[in-house]
């Protein structure tokens, strides 16, 4: 990535609820977006999601957990597998090391990232942190936060924090929303035009005389119809057979099972 590109350009550390929520959120406000970490969210381990609005009978939070990354790329956003080692200023934004996730001999090098702007979502990760003086971290028992203001910058300019890293409580709702708080944030601090990302019908701002603000899009009946049955074919495919995969252990747990 070219750090000096016109278009802005943000890594989000952390694949989970929070990092995929604001990226989706940034590459709809036209940041260039790019989702560091292939690992899996915490919310993988989980057996039903009962607490999440839209979902009366709850749902399977792996089926959430890959609806949220596919929103995340039908937006635009960029996937780089791997973890997240360093994080260094350079003029005018920053550098991320990435190490592979795999441990696979030769199946890979770190590489080097560069981005105007990061978001850590990287629960419970903040070591690639540690080195940099302006960025509080507080340790609280086992586990170790990113301090930041009300809005989600962390002491550096450039530089965000989202989710259970920046201290919100444990629920997929509430790192999720401030994910999207976050990456509001930071448009706003960038120098992209105030945005809204609103969907409204044709008419709604320009009947009565007004432009569609930015972020904002008015589309007709036929669109509409269209975006709708689009929605209803991936939502019935997304829901037609169970999802494949078994909710992850605890790590402790995992090494007892396998006598270590
Ligand atoms: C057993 C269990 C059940 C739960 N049940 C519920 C429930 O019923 N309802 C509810 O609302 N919530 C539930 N939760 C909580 C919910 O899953 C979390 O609050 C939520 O996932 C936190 O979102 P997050 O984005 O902060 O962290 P995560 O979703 O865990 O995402 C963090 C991501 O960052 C990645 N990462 C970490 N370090 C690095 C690095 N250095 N570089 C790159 N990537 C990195 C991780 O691999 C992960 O993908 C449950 C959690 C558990 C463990």
């Amino acid at each position: 990535m070219d750090a000096t590109a016109e278009q802005p350009r943000a890594a989000v550390v952390g694949g989970g609820v929070a990092g995929l929520t604001a990226a989706t959120f940034l590459a709809r406000a036209g940041i260039d977006t790019v989702v560091v970490g292939g690992a899996e969210s915490i919310l993988r381990r989980n057996a039903h999601l009962e607490n999440v609005p839209g979902f009366p009978a709850g749902v399977n939070p792996r089926l959430f957990a890959d609806l949220l990354k596919r929103g995340a790329e039908r937006n635009g956003c960029l996937f780089e597998d791997g973890t997240v080692t360093e994080l260094a200023p350079i003029e005018g934004g920053f550098q991320l090391r990435v190490e592979p996730d795999t441990e696979a001999p030769g199946d890979g090098n770190a590489r080097t990232l560069v981005a105007d702007y990061v978001v850590a979502a990287s629960w419970s990760d903040p070591e690639y942190l540690r080195a940099l003086d302006a960025v509080g971290l507080v340790d609280r028992g086992s586990k170790t936060y990113v301090e930041i203001d009300d809005d989600g910058r962390t002491g550096m300019d450039g530089l965000y924090a989202a989710g259970r890293i920046a201290g919100k409580a444990h629920q997929t709702v509430v790192c999720a929303g401030h994910g999207a708080d976050v990456a509001v944030t930071l448009v706003e601090d960038s120098e992209l035009p105030f945005y809204h990302d609103w969907v409204a019908p044709e008419g709604y701002f320009t009947d009565r005389g007004r432009e569609v603000p930015p972020g904002c899009e008015e589309i007709d009946a036929a669109e509409r119809r269209r975006r709708e049955r689009e929605s209803m074919a991936v939502m019935t495919e997304a829901f037609e057979t169970p999802h494949p995969d078994e909710p992850t252990t605890h790590p402790s747990l995992s090494e007892d099972r396998e006598g270590t």
